[in-house]
């Protein structure tokens, strides 16, 4: 049975790791063991404009294909999407957890998008 998530789950949260670095814990079950997988980056020069997006998984790479908006997380100008697998709760049925960096009116937000199974 999926966890049901409460909307303080969605925050972003850290855990000391070295140095000045945080180690990222999941939003599902707050492990630290999570791995990027696929990276988006959604380029767009003006509001309204074209986007061009990027696609990385592991050695493959497709540079500036356009894309319909809707796939991109800013309504209005770029962002990025990092896909991540986590080893302490990713199963079959999980579709994996996302981090979307969006740029909106000069602000960068972070946000978390997952899907249950
Ligand atoms: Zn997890």
């Amino acid at each position: 049975m999926a966890k049901i998530l409460e909307a303080s789950d969605l925050k972003l949260k850290f855990e000391p790791a070295y140095d000045n670095a945080q180690a990222l814990l999941c939003p599902r079950c707050g492990s630290a063991n999570l791995h990027h997988e696929t990276v988006l980056s959604f380029h767009r020069a003006e509001e309204d404009g074209e986007v061009l997006m990027t696609r990385i998984e592991g050695a493959e790479c497709i540079v500036n294909m356009p894309v319909n908006n809707l796939k991109n997380p800013s309504r209005r100008r770029g962002a990025v999407r990092v896909g991540f697998c986590c080893e302490s709760c990713d199963k079959v049925g999980h579709v994996g957890v996302t981090l979307n960096i969006i740029q909106h009116k000069g602000v960068t937000y972070f946000e978390w998008c997952l899907v249950e199974a």
